[in-house]
């Protein structure tokens, strides 16, 4: 019910302000955009301290944050926003060989189609992350096998009883029931009652004539990008 609400009330705010095709595609600077908040040292370390989410987002994560600190969980966001540019310095660094993959360049993969497959593996193409909205974090570590035992475990046995309870959903889970797209993640969440709606408008507004701009682009289209990925999610 409270899910419900908190949805009802940002749908009723969209359809007084339909999201922008740029925000979608993470064409924007989360620094200069008043609905953003930067986070507080206390949450954040790594590549997120300075970094940004939604406001809404930061609030909810906050009030999780201090409920799991109750329960002796310590939880960290480790990756918040990135916008078309950064997933773009990402993607590409990895395309033209700067930064190896499983240690390898992946200059020397000719066919393209593979070689934008070894990169979906870990990181989206720019344009298509659900790290460009805002909603959507990195927490503790990007690492499945740290959640399978000590620390890592009491923090992931937490976030799956109660992030419910603060509106956030694992959207890369274990890839069962069908569940096409990026392999699981258990540290990736996301906070819904934005997130979803800006799913929907995504699949609404967004072809693949505007996956564009980076090396390699030409292969969204081939791959199924957003059929296959943006679309391959536990939870809408
Ligand atoms: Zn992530």
């Amino acid at each position: 019910m409270k899910l419900f609400s908190v949805f009802l009330f940002f749908a009723t705010a969209l359809a007084q302000n339909p999201v922008e095709k740029n925000y979608l595609l993470g064409r924007f600077d989360p620094a200069f955009d008043p609905r953003f908040v930067s986070l507080p040292a206390a949450y954040a370390q790594g590549s997120a301290l300075n970094g940004f989410l939604r406001k809404e987002t930061f609030e909810a994560f906050q009030k999780m944050a201090e409920a799991a600190k109750k329960d002796g969980v310590n939880l960290i966001i480790i990756s918040a926003t990135r916008n078309f540019d950064s997933q773009k310095r990402i993607w590409e660094n990895k395309w033209n060989g700067k930064t190896k993959v499983e240690g390898k360049d992946l200059t020397s993969v000719a066919d393209l189609k593979k070689r934008a497959r070894l990169i979906l593996l870990f990181s989206s193409m720019p344009g298509t992350s659900r790290h460009h909205w805002g909603t959507d974090m990195d927490l503790n570590a990007l690492d499945n096998l740290y959640f399978s035992s000590g620390e890592g475990l009491k923090i992931y046995q937490w976030l799956t009883t109660h992030a419910s309870e603060y509106d956030f959903c694992q959207p890369y889970s274990a890839k069962i029931d069908g569940r096409t797209g990026y392999e699981e993640e258990k540290w990736h969440w996301s906070y819904l009652p934005l997130s979803r709606l800006f799913l929907e408008e995504y699949k609404k507004q967004i072809s693949y004539s505007d996956i564009k701009g980076f090396d390699g682009s030409e292969t969204a289209e081939p791959l199924q990008i957003i059929d296959n990925y943006v679309r391959g999610v536990a939870c809408h």
